[in-house]
């Protein structure tokens, strides 16, 4: 490969993609802690590509993620990473059928966090429009309430979405953080749990990740925190003076 590669980067102002920086993004997905965990080797039988529901829907392959990486076609995975890796519904069913036990979604949730951490703009460009379901699922805890998921609604989750088709009853019990079932909005997860949460994502680099990706969406997502943060406080308060009485 030439010193310079010739990708060219459709969605930023940059002309071509600097070898370097094709190599320090394969360096952190391979450096990756799960990466060894995920691929083991590949016979490019194709097995994964035929089970994955993502495959019948949109210009995606696992079996072409996978051989990029166990090739290390840097531009190819510098490719992969603008659009295709988005396509991955993260259903699994491709590690569950891989002969050499590889994991092309785990690969890909790896390729997603590097994408991520180098601030690529095809992460912003394929994340925007998905704001709302993220400010969601940060303010409220969770996007869907149990008796939404159903194999009609949700075709491209494979066959697993059928584990799924519980009664709500079990799904409920199921879920290991206290929650007020609200149906008509989808779970509230109560207060504590949304605090606990807050410290989670601060304290792991989510928010920082939110940030680089969205930073108007940060801002608001910054202000629910301080707002349950200070309900919190109030609570608390509250419960004290009431065992002072
Ligand atoms: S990842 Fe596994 S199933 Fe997919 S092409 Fe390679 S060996 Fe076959
Ligand atoms: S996790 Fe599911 S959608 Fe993603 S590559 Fe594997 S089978 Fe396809």
């Amino acid at each position: 490969m030439s010193e310079h590669s010739l990708i060219s980067d459709p969605l930023s102002d940059e002309p071509v993609v600097p070898y370097e920086k094709l190599e320090a993004i394969f360096d952190d997905i391979k450096g990756h802690m799960l990466y060894d965990h995920e691929l083991h080797g590949c016979l490019n039988c194709g097995i994964c590509t035929a089970t994955c529901p993502s495959a019948s829907y949109y210009d995606y392959s696992p079996r072409e993620i996978v051989q990029l990486l166990w090739t290390e076609n840097l531009e190819g995975i510098y490719d992969a990473m603008q659009e295709k890796i988005w396509s991955c519904a993260q259903c699994y069913t491709c590690a569950a059928r891989c002969p050499f036990e590889n994991s092309p979604g785990g690969l890909v949730m790896i390729m997603r966090e590097v994408a991520i951490k180098h601030e690529m703009e095809s992460v912003k460009a394929v994340l925007r429009p998905f704001s709302r379901v993220l400010l969601k699922v940060i303010s409220t805890g969770n996007q869907l309430a149990p008796n939404m998921i159903t194999r009609e609604a949700f075709p491209d989750w494979g066959p697993d979405v059928s584990k799924v088709e519980a009664p709500l009853a079990i799904l409920r019990k199921a879920i290991p953080m206290p929650t007020m079932h609200t149906l008509d909005t989808a779970w509230v997860v109560n207060l504590k749990t949304s605090v606990e949460l807050f410290s989670i994502w601060e304290a792991t680099g989510v928010l920082d990740q939110l940030e680089s990706v969205d930073e108007n969406l940060f801002d608001v997502v910054l202000d629910v925190m301080d707002e349950k943060r200070e309900e919190y406080e109030d609570w608390l308060e509250e419960q004290e003076d009431e065992d002072d009485e």
